[in-house]
């Protein structure tokens, strides 16, 4: 049976992973704007997609609203395509979002230093 993925964006039991997801947006829209990336609307094609990808991977996010950065992920449920992609945007951004976005920017930070939860059964990953 298909696992049910939730419109957390509108539910606020979700606060956790809809400021994710603007935090991302955010990240992801500095990033396109600041390399200058063309026919951005108010992202590029690459932009979007990645955004979009992100926000397909956050919605079904094993942990729910328990989830760790995904920096700190034990599971890491994105493709090592996409995870090189958005690692590359968010050492670009993260420096830029202090002054742009300052509250959200502050969020990550902390959601970072919370330790990452394992799932049942599995032990967690060793540090590389
Ligand atoms: S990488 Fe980990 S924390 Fe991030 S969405 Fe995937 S499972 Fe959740
Ligand atoms: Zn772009």
């Amino acid at each position: 049976m298909p696992r049910q993925v939730v419109a957390f964006t509108t539910d606020k039991r979700f606060v956790r992973r809809a400021r994710e997801l603007r935090t991302i947006e955010a990240m992801v829209r500095l990033y396109c704007r600041g390399h200058d990336h063309p026919q951005r609307k108010p992202l590029c094609t690459d932009c979007a997609e990645l955004f979009e990808y992100a926000t397909r991977r956050l919605e079904r996010c094993v942990f729910g609203d328990a989830k760790p950065t995904c920096a700190n992920c034990t599971v890491h449920c994105y493709s090592a395509q996409m995870r090189e992609q958005i690692r590359v945007v968010m050492q670009w951004a993260g420096p830029r979002m202090l002054l742009r976005h300052p509250i959200l920017s502050i969020f990550h930070v902390l959601y970072g230093r919370r330790p990452a939860p394992t799932l049942p059964g599995k032990p967690p990953k060793r540090a590389e």
